[in-house]
């Protein structure tokens, strides 16, 4: 078959860098005890009482086609936490519900650009932007950003003109540094965007887990919110990454294009996910912090163990469910490293590498797993790094 350019160029080296969590898989498949630290998705499945409100919405008959822009009921209840959490008025018509946060930032993209123009990003990135951003017919541009800062732009990062871009993509809390971004970045952020007339993408679906800072949505900001999108995701949340239902923020009449958008790609999402969805926001903050717990707790474990390894520096993680850490003092590349620990150590975790060539000598771990079993990961991991250090 005749291959398009656009769908053979989504990954440029035939890799989308999630080689580690395949091998990984592999060998638990054949009954191997691997310590999985990979992936971003909770150790507990979704809750039972927002599962019992799917199947009482798909038994009561909500399993035909659904509203293409999400049910009103949804889109209202969006836009009632939105403007909550951000003092941003926002109706139901500045939401699109999608299936989940990929979809709201694919469809982000297409709306913000046309083919061949440009999408900054920062590096390191989510694994999907520089995939995503090409599968719109469009140019990946990473702007570098170093450990010494924590990996957010500095105002040096910031200066240059972007030519030839329409968008930016932004992502805070942060995935995969474990950043939350100041105010001042935010702000410097929504500058240069404003000085170079581009879109700000602000990717939040992380917004419910931060330790340290607080989160400032980029929309909030004076003159933002006419030329921002944000991305809203149930996955992290709420533990509902299977469901896939997340939503877009925008100015209404990009909604009315996205909706466009949606009607000739997903065709909406199921009524019964979004009528869970709906319960699942109506049971507050309490419920969102019991989620987001194991993800405090274990960014306190592992605080604790790293005081004992000053040879593995860590970028202080604000928020999210990562941890980044330095190896460069083994001598290895993240991608050596992370493959030598899991042949020989049986620890799993993502090279960063896979995140952009700023996170190169770094390593991405999830903190997924049970608080034992994380801690004795994390232990084992930083033993390896050190006997690399002195072997
Ligand atoms: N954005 C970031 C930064 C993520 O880490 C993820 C998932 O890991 C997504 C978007 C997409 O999440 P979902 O499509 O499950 O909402």
């Amino acid at each position: 078959m005749q291959l398009s350019k656009r769908i053979q160029q989504i990954t440029t080296d035939g890799s989308d860098g999630w080689e580690i969590l395949y091998k990984s898989r592999a060998m638990i498949a054949k009954g191997q005890d691997v310590l999985e630290l990979t992936i971003g998705e909770h150790d507990i499945r979704t809750d039972p009482k927002i599962l019992a409100a799917m199947h009482q919405s798909a038994l009561g008959g909500h399993t035909g086609y659904a509203s293409v822009p999400g049910t009103p009921e949804l889109r209202r209840a969006v836009a009632a936490r939105v403007q909550e959490r951000t003092g941003v008025p926002t109706s139901h018509k500045n939401v699109l519900i999608t299936p989940g946060g990929q979809a709201g930032l694919f469809a982000a993209i297409l709306c913000a650009t046309d083919p061949g123009d440009g999408v900054v990003h920062l590096d390191p990135y989510y694994a999907t932007y520089p995939t995503s951003i090409r599968a719109a017919s469009c140019v990946p541009m990473p702007i570098k950003t170093g450990p010494e800062n924590d990996f957010q732009p500095s105002a040096a990062d910031l200066a240059t003109r972007p030519e030839g871009a329409r968008a930016f993509l932004m992502n805070s809390p942060n995935n995969p540094t474990g950043n939350v971004y100041s105010t001042e970045t935010i702000e410097a952020v929504a500058e240069y965007v404003q000085n170079n007339d581009l879109t700000l993408i602000s990717d939040e679906v992380y917004d419910t887990q931060i330790w340290s800072g607080a989160h400032v949505s980029p929309r909030a900001l004076p003159n933002m919110a006419e030329r921002t999108i944000v991305i809203g995701s149930m996955s992290k949340s709420h533990a509902m990454t299977g469901s896939r239902i997340g939503w877009v923020i925008a100015p209404e009449g990009a909604i009315e294009n996205m909706i466009d958008l949606a009607t000739n790609t997903t065709y909406g999402v199921a009524g019964f996910v979004q009528d869970a969805a709906l319960f699942a926001l109506s049971q507050g903050e309490v419920f969102e912090e019991k989620i987001a717990a194991s993800f405090k707790r274990r960014r306190e474990i592992a605080l604790s163990i790293l005081q004992g390894f000053p040879n593995i520096p860590m970028i202080a993680p604000r928020g999210g469910m990562y941890l980044m850490l330095d190896v460069r003092k083994t001598g290895l590349s993240g991608i050596e490293f992370a493959n030598r620990l899991l042949d020989e150590r049986s620890i799993a975790v993502m090279p960063g590498e896979s995140f952009g060539d700023s996170a190169a000598g770094h390593i991405r771990v999830a903190m997924t797993i049970t608080d034992d079993r994380f801690g004795d990961a994390l232990r084992g991991l930083c033993e390896y790094a050190e006997s690399l250090m002195h072997g």
